[in-house]
């Protein structure tokens, strides 16, 4: 997951961390960066080409962000039903973006769609290394998406 960064330049991230472990994610490894233009353009290269994607990459660019890798039990559904809809105005009481959302582009965080994109966006922010020093698995990362497929 990524907190974006109107949610960090308005101090939200320690709040919404703490939504994440009150919901019963465990926080495997985390830590405060800010995007590169080629950066955000690759992180976001399946929204390449749509209306919104200058917009969001100059967004995303625009301020330190969180990276944060999250452990639960079907952790990317969990993930995405506490954060709650693209759109603020259609996110469910309770949720992440409804609380610190401002808009559909400055939604306060992000999430994986998919185990296997999940697989990917961890490696593109944390090292295997960095996984394996914060306590976490990758080879069962691995295999839990070989096991799916
Ligand atoms: N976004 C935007 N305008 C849109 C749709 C999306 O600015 O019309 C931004 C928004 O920040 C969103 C991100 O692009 O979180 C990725 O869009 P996606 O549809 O993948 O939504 P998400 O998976 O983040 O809910
Ligand atoms: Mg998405």
């Amino acid at each position: 997951m990524l907190i974006k960064p109107n949610a960090v330049k308005n101090g939200f991230a320690h709040e919404i961390f703490l939504m994440v472990h009150n919901h019963g994610f465990k926080i495997l490894a985390q830590k405060k960066l800010q995007l590169s233009e080629r950066e955000a353009q690759a992180f976001y290269r399946v929204h390449a080409g749509k209306p919104f994607f200058q917009g969001l990459v100059e967004f995303m660019t625009s301020g330190p962000i969180y990276a944060a890798v999250l452990e639960k039990e079907n952790a990317v559904a969990e993930w995405r039903t506490l954060m709650g809809a693209t759109d603020p105005a259609k996110a469910a009481e309770g949720t992440v973006r409804k609380k610190y959302a401002e808009s559909v582009q400055h939604n306060a965080v992000h999430g994986s769609d998919s185990d296997e994109n999940a697989l990917n966006e961890i490696f593109f922010f944390f090292s295997a290394r960095e996984i394996v020093n914060a306590g976490g698995d990758i080879y069962q990362l691995h295999d839990i998406l070989k096991n799916e497929q």
